[in-house]
């Protein structure tokens, strides 16, 4: 039968012969996924014979599919053979020689002209030229399921190929890559059976790989044949049918994560989005761990490439996951599929599903979901700062943990401040330094909520401008309405005692009548202009400097229900100045660190009390 095939000479084609250079060129990054596309070419060539035997179209063949992918670093190498439908020598030349060529030729022009830095998500659709980044001669030898001769084509990178007849028995195809100076990393066997395990652990078709150089030593065994891959995916599943095992396991494999993951969530979105995927909200280890999130992108089991933040919400990519997305345009531009309404559609459906998740959890299992609220904190508020629609759709469900026991929803907090502090909620950016003020509130039966992220500043600014009337205040802020317990008439003389303890003219006293008596004076900072204070802190910590000066407002609160106080104001004494400066020392203290003088002024008057006793 091989006699049919005339030995032919040829060049791919005469307007894109020079496609290898380029190819070359503006691949070099990326040159790995060669391996992506010959594997799927093979793994597609036994789909589509298992589809014509489906069809009835043809009969007498059990096919058991198989890749086998080798490398011999001497031979200089590698190797991928299918058993699937095969080309007969039309085939080859119109599939290998001219129409493929045009389908690479078109997205290297569309490379060129969108530019590199726009980038083609995964180089998809490059197709099987891209074994000429890595190889100098590329073989093709194949032999259709009709049974037509085998034949072989021989292409070297200037485009010139040969058309033979060819001496193979068995059904399918077989592409040896031999390879360049470029690819020698790849005939490393484990550099490309990492490469393998990258693109192709999931592909629908079981895939063995070899190194051809491997010597069994006599005496040994050789090893058992096994699949690298795994051609069922978990996500691939009915969600009904996966065991909670089966879903960590997958998560550590996946992920070379070996804690646990918190909880997941498998999506399985029917017609018109057709996608699937798995995602994974991992055990913080510390504040800002889950930031290093990674989500795989697939395309009909094969991986395109990780954390492609033009299809998921960059706030998701703090997760870990995979999703398949079989209708995603992916030999397109990067910023294409930033305004892409099918991927603006997988997005929003990724979104709704994860708040509907929290909020099952938290109706369902109140108590579990307290106990890894720490761990998903940060995630819930940089999404709902992200996304105004995440935040409507999990609101109810987002907690703050409240000092000294327990969480509360926004709502559930004003609702039980109704009496005290309507529509104004307290809190602590630090339980330690703040807890004079948290202990004086907590006494008014008020409850104190924590925030003590970078992230939390943005987040209660957003709760303010979501939700009307309410107030967050810090604890240290303008509290006096919640402590006080009746009027005061204010005394000039401590006025002036406490300005001039604090060595500054300028600081604003108020006298007041406060509930608790043991306490004598307290500072007070103004919320807003703390707030402004900590933003200013923020930009200068990320280099960006501005004009002016934001110190926050503070208010020296003197108690006059305190005894010390009240002797203060009425009697006259060599020691009022010491005690002064004493009482407002104490005062600083309880608010924030001591500057350096502060710390040495205070200990000095603190040794010439101690010296009057
Ligand atoms: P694409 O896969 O995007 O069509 P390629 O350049 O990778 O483009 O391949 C071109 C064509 O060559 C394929 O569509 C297929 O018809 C044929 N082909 C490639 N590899 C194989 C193979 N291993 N077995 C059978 N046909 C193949």
């Amino acid at each position: 039968m091989s006699e049919e095939i005339k030995n032919e000479k040829g060049g791919v084609s005469v307007e894109t012969k020079n496609i290898f250079p380029v190819i070359k060129r503006w691949l070099y990054s990326d040159k790995e996924i060669f391996l992506r596309e010959i594997v799927s070419n093979a793994s597609d060539a036994i789909t589509k014979l298992n589809r014509l035997i489906s069809l009835g179209e043809v009969k007498d063949i059990d096919l058991q599919g198989r890749i086998d992918v080798s490398v011999s670093k001497k031979a200089r190498t590698i190797t991928v053979r299918d058993n699937g439908i095969g080309m007969n020598a039309e085939e080859v030349k119109k599939y290998i020689g001219s129409i493929a060529l045009s389908g690479a030729m078109e997205f290297i022009e569309k490379y060129e002209t969108e530019g590199a830095a726009d980038g083609i998500i995964g180089h998809f659709g490059l197709g099987f030229y891209s074994a000429f980044m890595v190889s100098d001669t590329v073989e093709v030898i194949s032999r259709s399921y009709r049974g037509d001769p085998a034949v072989k084509w021989v292409c070297n990178e200037e485009g010139e190929y040969e058309l033979s007849a060819a001496d193979r028995e068995e059904r399918g195809t077989e592409i040896i890559m031999h390879i360049s100076d470029e690819g020698t990393e790849y005939l490393e066997a484990q550099t490309l059976r990492s490469v393998l395990d990258k693109y192709c652990a999931f592909m629908p078709v079981e895939i063995y790989f070899e190194d051809e150089d491997a010597e069994v030593k006599e005496g040994e065994e050789q090893p058992k044949e096994e699949p690298i891959n795994d051609i069922h995916p978990l996500w691939q599943k009915n969600p009904a049918d996966c065991t909670d095992e089966e879903y960590k396991a997958f998560y550590h494999k996946v992920f070379t994560d070996f804690n646990e993951p918190l909880f997941w969530l498998h999506i399985n979105a029917d017609y018109p989005l057709n996608f699937k995927g798995i995602l994974y909200f991992p055990k913080l280890t510390h504040e800002f761990a889950n930031m290093e999130g990674q989500v795989k992108l697939y395309y009909n089991q094969v991986f395109v490439a990780d954390n492609i933040k033009e299809v998921i919400p960059e706030y998701l990519l703090m997760l870990r996951g995979v999703l398949d997305c079989p209708e995603l345009p992916l030999n397109v531009s990067r910023s294409y599929l930033q305004n892409n309404g099918y991927v603006t559609k997988i997005s929003a459906h990724i979104v709704k599903k994860v708040a509907d998740k929290l909020t099952s959890m938290f109706k369902s299992d109140r108590e579990g979901y307290e106990k890894i609220w720490s761990d998903i904190k940060t995630f819930c508020e940089y999404a709902s700062l992200c996304d105004r629609k995440f935040y409507d759709r999990a609101k109810d469900a987002l907690l703050m943990q409240v000092i000294h026991g327990g969480h509360v929803t926004l709502a559930e907090y004003l609702e039980g401040a109704k009496e005290t502090n309507e529509n104004i909620v307290y809190y602590t950016s630090d339980p330690e330094l703040q807890a004079q003020y948290i202990a004086m509130l907590e006494a008014k039966g008020i409850k104190v909520v924590l925030f003590d992220k970078m992230i939390d500043t943005q987040y209660v600014q957003m709760l303010e401008g979501l939700n009307d009337k309410v107030k967050f205040r810090r604890v240290d802020s303008d509290i006096t309405d919640a402590l006080r317990s009746g009027e005061a008439a204010h005394s000039e003389k401590l006025e002036k005692l406490f300005r001039s303890a604090a060595g500054d003219e300028k600081l604003t006293v108020k006298c007041e009548m406060l509930a608790d008596e043991s306490i004598p004076a307290m500072l007070n900072l103004n919320e807003e202009s703390r707030r402004m204070d900590d933003m200013m802190k923020l930009y200068a910590a990320n280099g960006m400097a501005f004009g002016g000066d934001f110190k926050p407002q503070s208010t020296l609160v003197v108690n006059m229900a305190n005894p010390l106080i009240k002797r203060l104001d009425v009697e006259e004494s060599d020691s009022d100045a010491l005690i002064a400066k004493q009482i407002y020392g104490l005062a600083v203290l309880s608010q924030r660190r001591f500057t350096e003088d502060e710390l040495k002024q205070f200990l000095a008057s603190s040794y010439e009390t101690l010296g009057k006793l």
